[in-house]
């Protein structure tokens, strides 16, 4: 390992650095795709607003799957950053 050179080093931390990051983003991505739509979150949990399941909170937030403006948007409790469910923004504004 002593007479590893230092250069090849560097670049081999850093490149596992860049897969473990992506490896976490595609984690996230996969995890926002599994979520249920509005209706199947509403019927599975017996709610008629959605609330989140954690701290019961009704504030949301959202955000586009892959981009901001994406067409399939991920909501998620504001208050404590819980992910609750997708859908499928229908009219382009
Ligand atoms: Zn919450």
């Amino acid at each position: 390992m002593s007479n590893f050179p230092f250069p090849i080093l560097v670049a081999a931390i850093f490149l596992f650095g860049c897969l473990a990051v992506l490896h976490i983003h595609r984690r996230q991505q996969e995890a926002q795709r599994d979520l249920p739509q509005r209706d199947e979150y509403l019927a599975a949990h017996c709610q008629q607003t959605p609330a989140c399941l954690r701290c019961a909170s009704t504030d949301t937030r959202e955000f586009g799957l892959h981009e901001g403006e994406d067409v399939q948007r991920i909501v998620a409790c504001k208050k404590c950053d819980q992910l609750m469910y997708r859908y499928r923004r229908t009219a382009a504004a």
